[in-house]
């Protein structure tokens, strides 16, 4: 069996709660889906709510070409929310995105998503979730919380914004499914003021590293897939 590398985006307005712009969203998001679109391969694009709302060309260009999923209604910690709230906002974001097309796979942000609140998720008419995170010391791989079907995330952004030569190292061991994040903000240049996370190899290199990033994978005969195709049933 080949690898599987699943390339997600956290799309969301620019490294939140640190900034309010949408740069990433303007120039970074557009640029990235044309950067797979010609290479032949999908994505997966985890949308809050708002920002299918403010971009709806590219939350359809993402459920026609891609994968359409969620990462919230306006980027809350839903750890700090109660179920009643919880519910709220995920049923209003799944209205939203439900708009261009079936949505299954959600991301919540910052990795905070308490596990008594899965059982919401199904509710809502999630079937996946990548939420768990290995970087963040999840250690099992691929299981169901409740009904729904975990698919950790791998490795955090900082690290496919490392030094070629460096992070090579890191995919090599990296497990298959490989779950990569990314967001729209890191393909343009952050402004240093902000957070060393949101700036540190944002930019035109981001956008080169995760050229060489798809060549790699390519050239290793891995096959691309996004969430939902793990999920294994044709019919969502
Ligand atoms: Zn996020």
């Amino acid at each position: 069996m080949g690898t599987k590398v699943i390339l997600s985006f956290d799309v969301e307005h620019d490294c939140p709660p640190f900034a309010e712009t949408r740069r990433g969203m303007e120039w970074g998001l557009p640029k990235v889906m044309s950067l797979l679109e010609r290479k032949g391969i999908r994505g997966t694009f985890l949308f809050t709510g708002r920002m299918a709302e403010e971009f709806p060309e590219l939350a359809e260009r993402a459920a026609k070409r891609h994968e359409l999923g969620c990462h919230g209604l306006e980027h809350e910690r839903f750890d700090r929310l109660n179920t009643e709230e919880t519910r709220r906002r995920l049923m209003e974001a799944m209205r939203i995105l439900s708009d261009f097309g079936k949505v299954v796979s959600f991301r919540a942000p910052n990795f905070q998503f308490p596990d008594e609140y899965y059982p919401i998720l199904r509710e809502v008419g999630f079937l996946v979730d990548s939420t768990k995170a290995k970087h963040k010391g999840w250690k099992k791989g691929v299981t169901k919380i409740g009904e729904i079907l975990e698919i950790p995330a791998t490795t955090t952004s900082i690290v496919t914004r490392l030094p070629w030569v460096i992070q090579e190292r890191f995919h090599k061991k990296f497990e298959s499914p490989i779950v990569y994040i990314f967001h729209p903000w890191e393909f343009v240049r952050m402004p240093k003021h902000l957070r060393p996370d949101c700036w540190f190899g944002t930019g035109d290199g981001a956008f080169k590293k995760l050229e060489a990033l798809i060549d790699y994978h390519l050239k290793g005969g891995a096959e691309f897939i996004t969430l939902r195709d793990m999920v294994g049933d044709p019919n969502v």
